[in-house]
C-alpha cells in the first residue's frame, strides 16, 4: 500500500516511520511512504504557506494554493486506477478506530494524508482535494504529523507481510474485541514478583483459559463498553 503524506514537516514523519517494524516494511516493499513538502509548492518568493485568517482571530491558516498544487503533483505520480482515499487529519473529524484501520487496509491501494498546522487549513483546500476529516482523539495537537504517523502505523500492521504472523494483530487489545491478558517473559521471578504459575505449567488448555479469564476481567474493569460488541474480523 502506498501512503502519501502532505506536510510542512516531512523529517518528523520520515524519522518515525523509518524506524523499527515500519522501516523494515518499507525496505521490504510491503508499504511505500512518500512525504511531500507543501512548502515546495509555494509561489511566494519567501516560501510562505500560511496567512492570517479572514474575519480576524488568532494564529495563521495554511493557504489553499500550495496544498492543492502539492496534491495535484501527488496525483500525477500515482497509479490512476489506485483505490484511494484522501484524509485531512483534524480534531473535527470522526474518530479513527481499529475498524477504520481494518477498512483502509482491506480496501485501498493508496491513502493520501494532509497534515494541518497552526490554526488549520483553508476550507477550500479541504473541499478542492475532496478530503475526509479524521481525528485521532478528543484532544488538540499542534500538527497533523503525529496523527498521520498513527494512521499509517495502525493500517500498515494489518497489511500482508508487515507483521510476521496475523495472530500478532488478531489477538490484540481492541482488535480481538477485548483488552489483552497480562504478558510475561523471563526471568520467572523479578524483584520478588512471580510469573503466574499456570504460564510455567506447559498445560496449553489451562493457559488458554487463564488468558481468557484475565482478558475478560480487565475488559470488564477498564472498558466495559467493549463487551457485547461483535468481533468483525
Ligand atoms: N483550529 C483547529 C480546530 O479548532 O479544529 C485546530 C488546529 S490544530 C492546532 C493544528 C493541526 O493539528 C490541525 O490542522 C490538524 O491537522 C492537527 N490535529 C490537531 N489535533 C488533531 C486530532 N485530534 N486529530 C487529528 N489531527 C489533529
Amino acid at each position: 500500500m502506498r501512503f502519501d503524506i502532505l506536510t510542512l514537516f516531512p523529517e518528523m514523519i520520515d524519522r518515525i516511520l523509518g524506524e523499527s517494524i515500519l522501516g523494515r516494511a518499507q525496505k521490504a516493499g510491503h508499504i511505500a511512504v512518500h512525504c511531500h513538502q507543501i512548502r515546495d509548492f509555494s509561489e511566494n518568493k519567501h516560501g510562505h504557506v500560511d496567512d492570517t485568517p479572514y474575519g480576524g482571530g488568532a494564529g495563521m491558516v495554511m493557504a489553499p494554493g500550495p496544498i492543492c498544487r502539492c496534491f495535484d503533483a501527488v496525483l500525477r505520480e500515482s497509479d490512476p486506477d489506485a483505490r484511494r482515499r484522501v484524509l485531512y487529519l483534524s480534531p473535527r473529524g470522526p474518530l479513527f478506530t481499529q475498524d477504520s484501520a481494518r477498512g483502509f487496509a482491506q480496501s485501498l491501494d493508496q491513502l493520501i494524508l494532509l497534515c494541518g498546522h497552526y490554526e488549520g487549513v483553508d476550507q477550500r483546500a479541504i473541499d478542492e482535494i475532496g478530503a475526509e476529516e479524521i481525528s485521532v482523539g478528543d484532544y488538540v495537537l499542534t500538527g497533523g504529523e503525529l496523527p498521520a504517523c498513527l494512521v499509517v502505523d495502525a493500517v500498515s500492521r494489518l497489511l500482508p507481510g508487515v507483521l510476521a504472523d496475523p495472530v500478532c494483530y488478531e489477538e490484540e487489545s481492541i482488535a480481538s474485541g477485548l483488552l489483552e491478558y497480562p504478558q510475561y517473559t523471563r526471568p520467572p521471578v523479578f524483584r520478588g514478583r512471580e510469573v503466574p504459575p499456570v504460564l510455567l505449567s506447559g498445560h496449553h488448555e489451562n493457559i488458554r483459559k487463564w488468558r481468557e479469564e484475565q482478558a475478560l476481567a480487565l475488559t470488564r474493569a477498564r472498558r466495559p463498553d467493549l463487551l457485547g460488541k461483535s468481533r468483525e474480523s
